[in-house]
């Protein structure tokens, strides 16, 4: 066994990152930087390097890092109470449940943390629903999901992905899912039977690439679990709370699901908190001990999220996301042809497919850090680009050059 030694602080970049590798399991391949600040949407590294934070941690800080309202939110909590467990109620889950569900134009709130806390939930809440509501015979509940889909890392949730490095080694799988491709509104129809319960989907595949469905999509599937008394539950806990120009990704498309799920952003970059936001018909089936958290709902997750909704009530960032996401497209169409095969976007959200005679996403997020631009790359090719919202137009040009110049260096 090497244990590293308790006396030998780490300093540089590269001797946290060697700590970080040495002490911690081999799940993540993070890029060389070892961030030690951060304001907006900038982050500074141990070795006083500044990046722009095009990641803005897979838009769970959509608000950027420290957004003043956020922390005095959090601060002011801190200092009264954080956790009361739900054995006893607080002072801050109601008005937040309140306005969340307002914000989301629907009637209860679940609290969970995670983001595949909130889909593990709808899962047994769509089952419960099914089996009581719908009249599905017990023990048969069917949901239907997508081929490309991302809804976390539980060993349900990985149970129906169709990557196999999330599921290699990790069976048996949890049965009761049913795989159509994405962007199919025919073959999701077809896989509808009486014992479907449920259509789980991102309105936009983040994880994928920021897979955008055809126009009319969404609004098909929304028919299609009306016609089929199906509950349609949209995984919004990426794309939701501003990102894509709308409070809602299945805004844009004119269509309200039965129910929301929320993470990421709701705990504005600074706790985890998530939620299932529906109906009192669907989240009415559970009843006291059917289902909970130890930490779901704490009074400083609430204070936190209430603030989150707060900011979202103006419109302001939405507003923001959707202009600043006009630039954004403008700018990565320019690339298409010139060392870029392909840019999707929705709001201020892109997946962007590097021509692999130039390089993998990989090296392209490699070099864009080396030019202060931190990205992530998703399945290869792809680099995917999420903001902070509050990002300058400034710097989102900088941002689109650094990756040119990228490009430009691989010989396009
Ligand atoms: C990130 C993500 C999740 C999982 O959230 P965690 O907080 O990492 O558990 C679920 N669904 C979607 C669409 C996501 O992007």
């Amino acid at each position: 066994m090497t244990t590293p030694r308790r006396s030998a602080t780490p300093s540089s970049s590269r001797e946290h990152a060697a700590l970080t590798g040495a002490v911690t399991a081999p799940n993540y391949a993070p890029l060389p930087v070892v961030v030690a600040e951060a304001h907006g949407a900038w982050v500074t590294d141990v070795d006083g390097r500044r990046y722009l934070d095009c990641l803005a941690g897979y838009s769970a800080l959509n608000f950027g890092h420290g957004h003043p309202v956020l922390l005095r939110a959090a601060r002011e909590q801190l200092e009264r109470v954080t956790l009361t467990s739900r054995a006893f109620y607080n002072d801050r889950l109601g008005p937040f449940a309140r306005d969340l569900a307002a914000l989301a134009g629907m009637e209860l709130v679940l609290p969970m943390n995670t983001g595949a806390e909130a889909v593990e939930t709808a899962i047994k809440v769509a089952r419960r629903w099914g089996y009581q509501v719908k009249g599905v015979p017990a023990g048969r509940a069917q949901i239907v999901v997508a081929a490309g889909n991302f809804h976390g890392r539980t060993t349900t949730i990985v149970s129906f992905s169709t990557d196999d490095s999330a599921r290699e080694g990790f069976g048996p799988f949890t049965p009761g899912f049913t795989v159509v491709p994405y962007g199919d509104a025919d073959a999701l129809r077809a896989a509808l039977t009486p014992e479907t319960v449920a259509v789980l989907l991102e309105p936009v595949q983040g994880e994928a690439g920021v897979v955008v469905p055809p126009p009319g999509y969404l609004a098909a599937v929304r028919q299609a679990c009306t016609d089929a008394g199906v509950l349609f539950v949209a995984d919004e806990v990426q794309s939701g709370l501003g990102r894509t120009g709308a409070t809602f990704a299945c805004e844009l498309e004119g269509v309200v699901p039965d129910v929301y799920l929320l993470g990421k952003a709701l705990g504005g970059g600074i706790v985890p908190v998530s939620a299932v936001v529906s109906t009192r018909e669907v989240l009415g089936v559970l009843t006291p001990g059917s289902h909970g958290s130890t930490f779901g709902g704490n009074p400083l997750a609430a204070a936190i999220g209430h603030a989150v909704v707060g900011l979202l009530e103006t419109g302001e960032y939405q507003e923001r996301a959707a202009k600043l996401g006009v630039q954004l497209r403008d700018r990565l169409e320019g690339l298409v042809g010139h060392g870029v095969q392909a840019v999707r976007t929705r709001g201020l959200w892109a997946g962007i497919d590097v021509d692999p005679a130039l390089m993998t996403g990989r090296a392209a997020c490699e070099r864009l850090a080396g030019r202060g631009v931190l990205v992530k790359d998703a399945h290869g090719q792809t680099i995917r680009l999420s903001p902070p919202l509050v990002v300058e137009p400034d710097d989102l040009d900088r941002a689109v050059d650094a990756l040119g110049a990228v490009l430009d260096e691989a010989g396009r």
